[in-house]
């Protein structure tokens, strides 16, 4: 189960919530993207990365992104793409969470701002107080009551 935060934009009441983790569909996503990684739909290196490494993983954790630009922000999977470390043993599948204590990063996918083309890192939502609204680029707090649960 995913969990959340709502922001609320002061000036415009343009809401966003900060959904992250995975969902009931999560083996589901993450064939997927797998399958879409291998097209070519993530680009070359994502695509080169599994034809290489058939043993290889992605991160497909929805996190909560903000624009080092602008700040504003938004969900997306994490798409990092990971190797097994050597020796290690019972290597998931589909990992997620923890499960990556088993693997060495291999490359961080890199994020871009539908805004402003800036660059977007992953930031932990329980540390985020404040963001820019995408609508109006006002200050958008959080919502006192806004932790919810997802799916
Ligand atoms: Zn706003
Ligand atoms: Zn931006």
């Amino acid at each position: 189960m995913g969990s959340g935060k709502v922001f609320i934009c002061s000036s415009c009441g343009e809401r966003f919530s900060a959904m992250t983790g995975i969902g009931r569909l999560f083996p589901k996503i993450y064939e997927e993207t797998v399958k879409k990684m291998r097209s070519g739909k993530y680009g070359d290196e994502c695509k080169k990365f599994f034809k290489e490494h058939p043993e290889g993983a992605v991160n497909c954790e929805k996190e909560l992104l903000i624009c080092e630009e602008c700040g504003v922000p938004k969900t997306e999977m994490n798409l990092s793409l990971y190797l097994p470390k050597e020796g290690a043993k019972n290597i998931p599948k589909m990992p997620f969470g923890n499960d990556f204590r088993k693997f060495t990063l291999y490359a961080e996918y890199p994020h871009k701002c539908d805004q402003c083309g800036g660059i977007c890192n992953v930031v932990k939502s329980s540390k985020i107080k404040r963001m820019t609204c995408p609508e109006c680029k006002g200050v958008m707090q959080e919502y006192p009551a806004g932790h919810i649960l997802w799916d």
